[in-house]
């Protein structure tokens, strides 16, 4: 009863501890989930409006920088002595990433770059922006060092008749002066320079009409001149002839032949740095003539090309707040930066290296748009084609707007589909009511072991209660009888001897029956403590189970039952003497028990194969199949008339199970209500 309080107790704990709030937890979980889908909707449109801002500030923070990178690009541009070799060192030179080339202009004067001022901008296109004649340092002088004799050589050299470069016209046709080249490349390749150099010398001093091809042939023409100076090792005079060149060069009227002098002066310069023997300040007066002159003439070259679009830039009139105006072509874009980015005057126009330009944009995008994955975009450029971001089928578009002036990109964003949503959200739900389910599952079999543990911890109670109560009723009536006797006898009343022999018979017998309950808890007691105080030895079984049934037969005999038995021989297994005994002991005793007269007990001992195979068998009341595997536990009894007629303790069979597995034997019974029952223990032979 008091289990049964303190179980409701628990019941009652479990249900509203564990149970209760685990379903309510449950069912508040499912609700949410089913809000899941509407939460994800809410946090999409709430990351659009983030993710906008973000595309949008990334550009134009990228830009801002460019800007910033061009403006102290050319503060230093206008900070510099505009003098070729007084140009500093080249490598100050600062060069923006995704700007081709920038251009300084001061009260609409172009400043950088600057070759010859006084004579680049004599085109009427260009006449409102041409700077002011400047002297070049290079003519210069004064100029210090190393610097001073170069000047002074290129001075000389201007004045120098012998290396006077090609400043004339041809009246030959031009088909001669190719036949004329063709014959100086001819010498070159024959190594006849001298040669060669006469005939270059008529060249260069017969003047030609046609001034663009005068242009190109001239610069082939000091080429192969220069080159003839070097294969003949007068490194010094090739150098005076690059410089008297480039002197020609500058004082030229016009500048259509940037590319082939371009190519010339690279060339020419590249090979003087790599005389061996260029004294070190000359080397690096080369190197930085080099790069700064190459750089300049790249961007006039670039200047002379765009040079429409540069007029219209110029004069276009900047209205944007920043000071920063676009003009963008197919062939180039521009932007003119001016006040208030730039203070007073001055003017930087530059041109964009579009594809560095776009990687620069890219790249900071793409760190955006990295930590926004779930949103629907793209980016695309003037001809559709998709820069970022993916086109998704058939989706709405939510808002469409170009970025970036510079690259006429167009950003637009998507409706999101809500099949889209809900698969998103569907693994996040996957997970939720998997742990939902476990949760449950676990409380549910918890509470079902936890159940079925208490049941069965009440059956045992109840049992060993039971056992108590049988086991000393048990006790107190042989000791009883014993006593009864026992008084009798010595109260002296016995006359006969007959009687007094009787009666001490009867005491002999009720102290067996004593001694053979005490036997069987003791038995008992010793098998739930362990194998620890077993004996382990190589027996023969037969004679064990024969002493066994010499002892009981008589019972059996005399209770009308007939014995059928079969001992074989030399049966031996590995085991407890005490144990074994008390197994085939219990197992014969139930038989006899069980079995009402007239009835059959068999008995057998054999071998089969490794096996030695121990069986009792009766024809008695035999046991229904629902309380076959319940026969084996401790104090366990069969509820019926017969059994509970019978004395016992319900200790028997437990015994018996605990012997065999003890001995890694294996039990098995046959029974029949009605009809009896044969229990079999199947034994490892020993070796
Ligand atoms: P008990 O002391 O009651 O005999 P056991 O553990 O030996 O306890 O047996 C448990 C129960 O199994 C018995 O109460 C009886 O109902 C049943 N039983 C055991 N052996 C037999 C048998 N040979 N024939 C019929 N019933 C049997």
């Amino acid at each position: 009863m008091q289990v049964s309080r303190n179980n409701l107790l628990f019941v009652l704990l479990f249900a509203g501890g564990i149970i209760l709030p685990t379903a309510i937890l449950s069912y508040l979980s499912f609700r949410n989930i089913q809000n899941e889908v509407y939460l994800a909707q809410k946090n999409f449109d709430e990351n659009l409006s983030a993710f906008q801002n973000e595309v949008e500030d990334a550009i134009e923070k990228e830009q801002a920088k460019i800007y910033q990178e061009t403006k102290a690009a050319s503060l230093f541009l206008y900070e510099q002595p505009q003098g070729l070799l007084d140009f500093g060192h080249a490598t100050e030179f600062k060069s923006v990433e995704g700007i081709e080339a920038i251009f300084l202009f001061n009260k609409g004067t172009l400043i950088y770059p600057d070759l010859s001022s006084r004579n680049f901008f004599k085109s009427p296109d260009f006449s409102s922006s041409v700077a002011t004649p400047q002297s070049i340092n290079l003519y210069q002088e004064e100029t210090a060092g190393f610097k001073d004799s170069l000047s002074q050589r290129i001075y000389l050299a201007k004045r120098s008749k012998s290396l006077k470069p090609t400043s004339f016209f041809f009246e030959t046709h031009d088909d001669q002066i190719q036949n004329l080249l063709g014959l100086i490349r001819f010498y070159y390749k024959q190594k006849n320079y001298d040669e060669a150099l006469k005939l270059l010398s008529i060249l260069e001093n017969s003047p030609h009409q046609q001034g663009y091809l005068h242009a190109d042939l001239t610069r082939a023409v000091n080429l192969l001149h220069f080159e003839i100076l070097v294969k003949q090792r007068k490194h010094q005079e090739a150098q005076d002839y690059c410089l008297s060149v480039l002197v020609q060069f500058l004082e030229k009227q016009d500048i259509d032949d940037v590319s082939s002098s371009k190519f010339f002066f690279e060339t020419a310069f590249t090979q003087i740095l790599s005389f061996e023997k260029l004294a070190q300040d000359k080397r690096e007066a080369f190197w930085n003539l080099r790069e700064n002159f190459n750089r300049q003439l790249g961007y006039m070259d670039i200047l002379h090309h765009h040079k429409d679009q540069f007029q219209e830039i110029l004069n276009d009139v900047v209205s944007s707040k920043e000071g920063i105006l676009y003009r963008n072509t197919d062939d180039a874009t521009l932007f003119k930066m001016s006040y208030p980015y730039l203070s007073g005057d001055q003017v930087v126009i530059a041109k964009l290296d579009r594809n560095a330009y776009r990687t620069r944009l890219l790249n900071r995008l793409k760190t955006v748009t990295q930590s926004f994955k779930n949103i629907p975009f793209s980016i695309t450029e003037k001809n559709d084609s998709l820069i970022l971001g993916s086109i998704p089928k058939d989706a709405p578009i939510i808002g469409q707007h170009e970025i970036s002036e510079a690259l006429d990109w167009e950003f637009t964003l998507y409706e999101k589909d809500m099949q889209d949503i809900r698969k998103e959200t569907r693994h996040r739900m996957f997970l939720m009511y998997g742990l939902m389910l476990f949760a449950l599952i676990t409380v549910i079999f918890g509470s079902f072991f936890m159940f079925r543990f208490i049941t069965q911890e009440r059956k045992l109670l109840a049992m060993k209660a039971n056992f108590l109560s049988s086991v000393s009723h048990e006790l107190k009536t042989p000791l009883t009888s014993i006593k009864m006797f026992a008084e009798m006898m010595a109260r002296g009343r016995l006359q006969k001897a007959e009687k007094v022999q009787e009666y001490s018979t009867l005491i002999g017998k009720e102290a067996s029956r004593l001694e053979n309950l005490i036997g069987a808890i003791l038995n008992y007691t010793r098998m739930e403590h362990g194998t620890g105080a077993f004996k382990w030895e190589r027996l023969d079984f037969s004679i064990c189970a024969k002493k066994v049934f010499d002892a009981v037969e008589d019972i059996g005999v005399e209770k009308g039952l007939t014995f059928y038995t079969h001992f074989e021989p030399n049966v031996f297994v590995m085991g407890d003497y005490t144990a074994l005994y008390s197994l085939v002991q219990n197992l014969i005793d139930n038989a006899i028990k069980y079995t009402e007269a007239p009835g059959d007990i068999t008995i057998d001992v054999k071998s089969e194969d490794d096996w030695i195979v121990f069986s009792v068998a009766d024809t008695g009341i035999g046991i229904a199949s629902s309380e076959q595997k319940n026969i084996f536990n401790d104090f366990y009894r069969v509820g019926d008339e017969m059994t509970r007629s019978t004395k016992g303790s319900g200790l028997g069979l437990a015994t018996v199970k605990r012997v065999a597995e003890t001995h890694k034997a294996t039990i098995s019974l046959v029974s029949k209500p009605g009809k009896g029952s044969t229990f079999t223990v199947k034994f490892k032979r020993a070796e």
